[in-house]
């Protein structure tokens, strides 16, 4: 029988499970509060649950499924995770230290269907949606230990601070395109019987789809962020596709809709792209789209990929559109990418993974053996 991964299921679910065989419901947390709080990962080591539940819980479910393929230091001190998904995919976390904080990005998708151009992810076209399990475990396996008796983080922490402080849905994937799969994460991140990560540190990303938006605020109380990069209609479907199925319009008037409890505002994300959507007039309109929205503004100059036209915006635009939106009446903060020397851009990581297998692959044809000097080189490429 094929073993489930027990990282798959609610609380509810292992609570059934155990009613099935006649326990306790109480053992489900007792089994959740070693998993998530401690990060155990062998069900022999729970020594407050009885031996027979433990035998059975080995025979029923494997703890996690994630390998970490690799993992890659920046030299501004950004980690970059690699893990291989047990039918052999592989996605990216990035954990971003900045100070106290500690930002972990995890992905929720292999690839991405929403053809943005100006993202590394998008180029891997749409493999599948990741589980409930597979988004929680990549927490669990980036964070520090956090008892004497959990396993061996996968990440050698270094310098970085000691906890996870921050929890962001902007790796490869469109997380509300896989909404059970973010929903049920969320459940299990922040519910006291799993991981207890605070709502209010967790952020999930989209590009606009307007009515899983909506359900996310009711469903959850994460933070929402808007990838926007353009408020002109015409522009904004060359970059993301997906304004021709919800228009800038749609999407601006679903947002000033939104009821956002007090003291909570969206964060609108605008990649910066030279020429494109830098200019002072693209800043007006940006502040003009905004007005009566409770937000604030991330802008991130475009991080260049492998295979993209596409350039970054210089330091002068950069400056000269935060400036024209600020003043405004729009708080706007320029967001630097990290990492770029290990390709922490979503889904850099990934495509040179892909591009190094193929190279791998036709060299071994030719009678190279190729190798992880190979991926370093595609990686700076
Ligand atoms: S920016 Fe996000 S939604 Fe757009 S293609 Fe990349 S991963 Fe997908």
């Amino acid at each position: 029988m094929d073993r489930r991964d027990i990282f798959e299921l609610s609380l509810a679910e292992i609570e059934s499970w155990c009613a099935e065989r006649s326990l306790p419901r109480y053992r489900a947390q007792q089994v959740t509060s070693w998993l998530y709080q401690r990060g155990l990962r062998d069900f022999q080591e729970m020594t407050n649950v009885p031996r027979p539940l433990r035998d059975a819980l080995v025979t029923s479910f494997t703890i996690g499924s994630l390998e970490l393929a690799m993992l890659s230091r920046s030299s501004d001190g950004t980690q970059k995770l690699l893990f291989r998904l047990r039918d052999g995919a592989t996605i990216e976390s990035v954990l971003i230290p900045d100070g106290a904080r500690l930002t972990l990005c995890v992905s929720t998708q292999v690839g991405c269907a929403m053809g943005c151009t100006f993202c590394a992810t998008a180029t891997l076209g749409f493999r599948r949606h990741l589980t409930r399990g597979e988004i929680v475990e990549q927490l669990l396996q980036a964070r520090p230990p956090t008892a004497p008796k959990a396993r061996e983080s996968s990440v050698d922490d270094g310098d970085l601070p000691a906890r996870i402080t921050n929890l962001v849905f902007m790796g490869m994937g469109e997380p509300l395109h896989n909404y059970a799969g973010t929903v049920g994460a969320i459940e299990t991140l922040t519910s006291s019987w799993g991981v207890a990560f605070s709502h209010r540190r967790i952020t999930v990303s989209t590009v606009g789809l307007v009515p899983e938006m909506q359900r996310l605020l009711a469903d959850t109380q994460a933070q929402l962020a808007v990838s926007l990069t353009s408020v002109d209609e015409t522009t904004r479907r060359e970059l993301m596709p997906i304004t021709k199925k919800y228009s800038v319009a749609e999407l601006l008037a679903a947002c000033r809709a939104l009821p956002l409890p007090r003291r909570k505002r969206i964060t609108f994300e605008y990649v910066l792209i030279a020429a494109v959507n830098d200019r002072v007039d693209d800043a007006r309109a940006l502040a003009r789209a905004l007005a009566g929205i409770r937000c604030k503004v991330n802008l991130i100059p475009f991080n260049p990929f492998p295979g993209s036209s596409l350039r970054r915006s210089d330091d002068v635009s950069v400056a000269r559109f935060q400036d024209v939106v600020r003043r405004a009446g729009v708080h706007a903060t320029v967001r630097e990418s990290r990492g770029p020397d290990i390709a922490a851009a979503c889904g850099q990581l990934v495509a040179a993974e892909e591009r190094r297998a193929r190279d791998v692959a036709s060299a071994s044809d030719s009678g190279s053996t190729g190798g992880a000097a190979d991926l370093a080189t595609a990686m700076s490429s």
